[in-house]
């Protein structure tokens, strides 16, 4: 249930029902809005909601309580209406700017990352990724450099000052991923992988959940809540294409998964059209029809050489058409109020 505080609530009228909440022995989450103060009660067993209700509506500085009926609490905009703005070094995920992430699929070597980085950096990205920990459907394709990765990461977040994005996969891994990355990415594979999900909520880094394959909204929307519950709010969403019927693309983008997002939670969405589509000419149309459907930014993979990517290369940009896909974006961000 959520706890909406009056406008003339102090501190010590919070301290107080926070204490009282903990001694019930139920999570507290509080979010401070710009006109209001919201604290969530979570844990309360169903057959003791409606005293409970009653019994914390009776403090005089609580407006209403309202229980929340929808399986995420915290990540919704029930509990958080105001939209969350995510911040990472100096750019802001969820706010008025579209942000764009741009790399390549996986880190080769330091060349490759180098050229790359230096590329969509003057191309206008703000923010890096790069494999380096590879999820892949085959045993026998290359899954990535590992630590090498991510200190040739460093290397091109050095040079170009951009923060630096990358996928981790399993929990032993978080802590040395979180020694390079400013956000952590958990891919579609592992979206329903919860001691995953538990462990990057242990930590106090940015987190990029990728929509898992065959996931509905709402079970997207629950996996966020694994990581927000355990007291990490920093989470980004990022759609990426499901499965259909459908083969000629590699996944469908579920472009309506954006203003659906954005009606029901807080976080910034984000949109991989490579991932989405597969195919490099179909990028840059389906990321500005998600800039114009409200996305919070982008996600693309750029390669200098596709024809020679170890991974990916048919959906990657050249850096040329990156550049050209970011004067779109820009002209489409501004139609729909926002800036690139
Ligand atoms: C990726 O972004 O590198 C990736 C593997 O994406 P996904 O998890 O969406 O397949
Ligand atoms: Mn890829």
């Amino acid at each position: 249930m959520i706890i909406i505080l009056n406008p003339g609530a102090t501190e010590e009228n919070l301290d107080t029902l926070v204490a009282n909440i903990e001694e019930r022995g139920y999570g507290v989450h509080i979010s401070r809005g710009v006109e209001k103060t919201i604290v969530g009660c979570i844990g309360a067993p169903d057959e003791d909601k409606a005293i409970v209700v009653e019994q914390l509506s009776s403090f005089p500085f609580v407006e209403r309580v309202v229980p929340i009926l929808k399986p995420y609490k915290i990540v919704g905009r029930e509990f958080h209406p105001d939209k969350s703005v995510i911040k990472v070094g100096n750019v802001e995920i969820g706010g008025q700017r579209v942000v764009v992430i741009a790399g390549p699929c996986t880190v080769e070597n330091e060349e490759q990352m180098i050229e790359t980085a230096k590329a969509v950096k003057a191309a206008g990205a703000t923010i890096l990724r790069g494999g380096a920990f590879k999820p892949s459907t085959s045993p026998y394709s290359f899954h990535g450099l590992g630590e090498d990765a991510l200190k040739i990461l460093q290397s091109a977040k050095e040079l170009t000052g951009l923060p630096i994005v990358t996928e981790v996969m399993d929990p032993r891994d978080v802590e040395l991923v979180s020694k390079y990355a400013d956000i952590l990415q958990i891919g579609t594979r592992n979206m329903t992988n919860f001691s995953l999900l538990n462990t990057v909520g242990e930590i106090r880094k940015p987190v990029m959940l990728k929509r898992g394959m065959s996931a509905t909204i709402e079970e997207w929307l629950q996996a966020a809540e694994y990581i927000a519950h355990r007291g990490n709010y920093e989470i980004i969403l990022c759609e990426r294409g499901i499965r259909t019927f459908e083969t000629f693309t590699r996944n469908t983008f579920d472009v309506s998964a954006i203003p659906a997002v954005l009606s029901l939670s807080h976080l910034p969405i984000i949109a991989d059209p490579s991932h989405g589509t597969g195919k490099w000419n179909l990028v840059t149309p389906v990321a500005l029809a998600a800039i114009a459907a409200g996305a919070d930014g982008l996600m693309v993979e750029v390669h200098p050489h596709p024809e020679q990517a170890l991974k990916d290369g048919a959906q990657s940009l050249r850096p040329e058409a990156f550049a050209a896909m970011m004067a779109q974006v820009a002209a489409v961000a501004q139609a729909v109020g926002r800036s690139a």
